[in-house]
Formats: structure tokens, sequence, C-alpha cells
């Protein structure tokens, strides 16, 4: 089970409604407008947990609600904002919408902070709606629906180093002889189903952040095998160390191996496969052809590459190795890696448009939850009120629309269970 891409759900909170109330005062029949506004709706962030690894936790929890805004009360009362939520993510996660694919936040900063859905506004309460003309306004606003997005989230590990090679060759051996992980290690392909990191510090100079790329195998770049979900892990690493078995106890051909593993990152990633690399030929303790080893240095040479020999197992050449790694990081840049652009954000907070009209006999149907939730809110018997339903069914497109869907004067159109005729 992967860990390193999830789909999730989020809402944030709707706006309250604003209130319709009038004060109440002794001896006068019916005071002025009170309504107030409704509290707006709790947005969602984004932040990075430095204490989290994986996106493990999204496996159990798949829905996010903020919460909404409380509905405005007579007396003026504004309703009481609904609280923000704020979802903790491991430091390299970029959030996606996942109906349109696009970047909403590439959270790979430590402390990050992104405000991903925005809580709808609230509503207004009659009192804004008194003018004038208009002393006694029956209707209020509705609260404004909080944004709701279906979301990926993508882990893309942030390693300074990541070890690439064949199943088997000895990657996971190496992030354990370096660091504290504890990936498995076994004699068969496809053991680490997990990519692992693990910091190499002290005794090697500077600490750097290493992962073990599991099983890239042939294929691994058109999806084939377990290869194409590390692939994007090693995406964001500055240096990759090419492990191969040079031992020739698996009848592996070093040469041969280099090459394949070489094209697939290519054919992922042309800027991948010019990542600097070094080879390291792993397994030097039970070499059992040296010629194996010293085609592979050839090899290396003509790439112009370099080309450490180690056994992972036993430990020879592996500080050498680490020492030199650690020196080759000071010298390569960590701000260019980031390759996804941010997209801005554009926040737009309208009315939810959608809303079908019908014709049948004649008669033409306007259905949608903005429209329906309008005649509640609307007092038709009310001229004020009426006025503000034919500015907000204006607002809402509706008039055009019924236009377009060729509406004639005297028209019946129902909206709701109320049936009107149509004047423009
Ligand atoms: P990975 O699939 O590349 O992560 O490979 P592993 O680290 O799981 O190792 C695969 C097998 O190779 C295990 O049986 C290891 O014990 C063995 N192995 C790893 N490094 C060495 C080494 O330097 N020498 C020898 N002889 N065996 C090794
Ligand atoms: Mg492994």
């Amino acid at each position: 089970m992967f860990t390193d891409y999830v789909k999730i759900i989020a809402k944030a909170g709707n706006g309250g409604d604003g209130a319709v109330s009038f004060r109440r005062e002794k001896y006068v029949p019916a005071g002025g407008p009170d309504g107030g506004d409704g509290g707006k709706g709790g947005d969602i962030y984004f932040e990075v947990d430095p204490d989290k690894n994986t996106l493990l936790d999204f496996r159990y929890q798949k829905k996010f609600k903020a919460e909404s805004g409380k509905n405005g009360e007579g007396s003026n009362k504004y309703g009481r904002s609904g609280e923000d939520l704020t979802i903790k993510v491991p430091r390299g996660t970029v959030v996606k919408d996942a109906s349109t694919g696009k970047v909403l936040a590439d959270l790979s900063q430590k402390g990050q902070k992104e405000l991903i859905l925005a809580g709808g506004r609230g509503g207004k309460g009659n009192t804004h709606f008194a003018t004038a003309t208009r002393q006694a306004p029956r209707f209020s606003q509705e609260g404004e629906k909080g944004e709701e997005k279906e979301l990926i989230l993508e882990l893309k590990l942030l390693a300074d180093v990541g070890l690439v090679g064949f199943p088997n060759v000895g990657k996971s051996t190496l992030l354990s002889a370096v660091t504290d992980a504890t990936p498995k290690i076994a004699d068969y392909h496809f053991t680490t189903l997990e990519p692992n990191l693990g910091v190499v510090k002290g005794e090697y100079g500077n600490s750097f952040v290493i992962a073990d790329i599991p099983g890239i195998i042939e294929g691994a770049s058109e999806g084939i095998g377990l290869g194409i979900q590390f692939l994007r892990h090693i995406e964001r690493t500055r240096l990759l160390l090419h492990v191969i078995d040079v031992s020739g106890s698996e009848g592996r051909d070093p040469v041969q191996d280099f090459e394949t593993i070489h094209s697939e990152l290519k054919k992922y990633s042309e800027k991948l496969a010019q990542r600097t690399q070094i080879i390291v030929a792993n397994k030097i303790d039970s070499m059992q052809d040296e010629t194996l080893y010293q085609e592979l240095e050839k090899l290396a040479k003509e790439k112009n590459l370099e080309i450490y020999r180690i056994s992972a197992a036993t430990g020879k050449g592996v500080k050498e190795l680490m020492n030199h790694v650690s020196e080759v990081l000071k010298t390569l840049p960590k701000e260019d890696l980031i390759e996804i652009e941010q997209e801005k954000k554009v926040y737009t907070l309208q009315e939810e448009p959608e809303f079908t009209i019908t014709r049948e006999d004649g008669v033409l149907t306007v259905m949608g939850p903005a429209v329906e939730k309008l005649m509640r809110t609307v007092n038709l018997e009310d001229n004020e009120s009426l006025y503000y339903f034919h500015r907000r069914l204006g607002e809402l497109g509706v008039n055009d629309a019924l236009k377009q869907a060729g509406v004639k004067d005297g028209d019946t159109v129902k909206i709701s269970d109320w049936e009107l005729e149509w004047y423009d």
C-alpha cells in the first residue's frame, strides 16, 4: 500500500444567513429592522507538520469540513464565525485540485501554511436593506456556500540523495548501513514497498537525507511494475547514487543494468537523467569476476561519471563514499529542484450558478439549489422583497437564461413552488 498519493474531499464552512428581525419596542407596533449578519464560514488551511512523514492518516480520514458560520439574530446580533480547519501534512506534499489537476499549493517549506479553500461570507441581515423608501425589509441575504473540492495530496519526498538501481542490488542495505532507517532487506525483488528515508549525519560531515527508491525496473516509466510510483520521489533529489550489483551472483550484467535504469530515468524525465550521478558498484565482497567491474568502470569513464566500489554488507568503502557525497552536495544547488510552478490562486466566491431550465407545455421550470434557497428566503407578498428577488434572479443569471430559452411575455415560469408570469 502506498501512502504517497491520496484523494480527499474538503469543504470550507458555509456563511451563516443574515437575520430578518424587527425591534420590538413598547407602544411601537413595528420597530426598525435589526436582523444581524451571518458569521463567516471557516477556511481550510494546509500546514507542514515536521513530525509527519507519510500521508498514512488520510487513508483513514478522507473527509474534512470546516465549521459553518452561525446565522445572524435579532437585536443586530452577528452570527459567530465558523472555526478554521488546519490539515497537517508532511513536508513535500503537493495539493492539487482533483477535477482540474491544478496545483493549489506546494508545501515544501518548513512551517509553510496555505489557504486552500475559503469559507463562505456571512449573509447580511435585513438592517442592511433598509432605505428611506423601504423601511421594513422583510428579507435578508443568505450566507455564501463554502468552497468544496476533491483534492489530491501527493507526497514528493524531499531527499538530497536518491538511491536508484535494480531490485536486490543492495540499496536498502546501504541505507541501513549509513542511517538509522530500518528498511526491509531481503533476497527477493520488490521487498521495499515504501520509499525509506534516512538521515546521514555526524561522522560524514554535514547531515543530509538519503532515500532508498525501491524497484525501478524496465518499463517503470510506462507504468510497468511499481517503479512509476517511486520515480516521482526522486524528482526532487539533488544527487543520484546509482547502485549496481557487480558480484555477478544473480547473473546480472552491470553495464546492461546501468543502461536499462538510465534509459528508464530518461524516459520519465530528461531532467532527471541529467541529474548528478555517482555509480556505486556494490557487493565487491562477493565479486566472482573482476571483469564485470572493469567494464562498468570503463563505462563510467566514457560517461564521465564517478564510480565507487563498496560493500554495503561489510561496510567496505561506504565511509569514503558518504564523505564524498557530503562534499558533492555542498556544490549542488537546492533551489532549482522545485519543478512545479505554483498556480496563482484566485478565489472567486461567486454564488452557485447551477440551475436548469426545462420547458414543458409552454411552462418554463427553473430548478437548482441557489434559486430554491432564494425562494425560501424571500416573501413574494412583500413588495420590497419581491424587488430583491428580481434583482437576485438577475444576479444568478436566471433572467438571461430564460431569455435564451426563448421566454416570451405572458409565459408561465415556475420556480420552486411558485408560478410566475413573465414580463420583460
Ligand atoms: P534492494 O532491493 O536494492 O534494496 O536490495 P537489498 O538491500 O534488500 O539487498 C538484497 C540482497 O543483497 C540482500 O540479501 C542483501 O543482504 C544482499 N546484499 C546487499 N548488499 C550486499 C553486499 O555488499 N554484499 C553482499 N554479498 N550482499 C549484499
Ligand atoms: Mg530495498
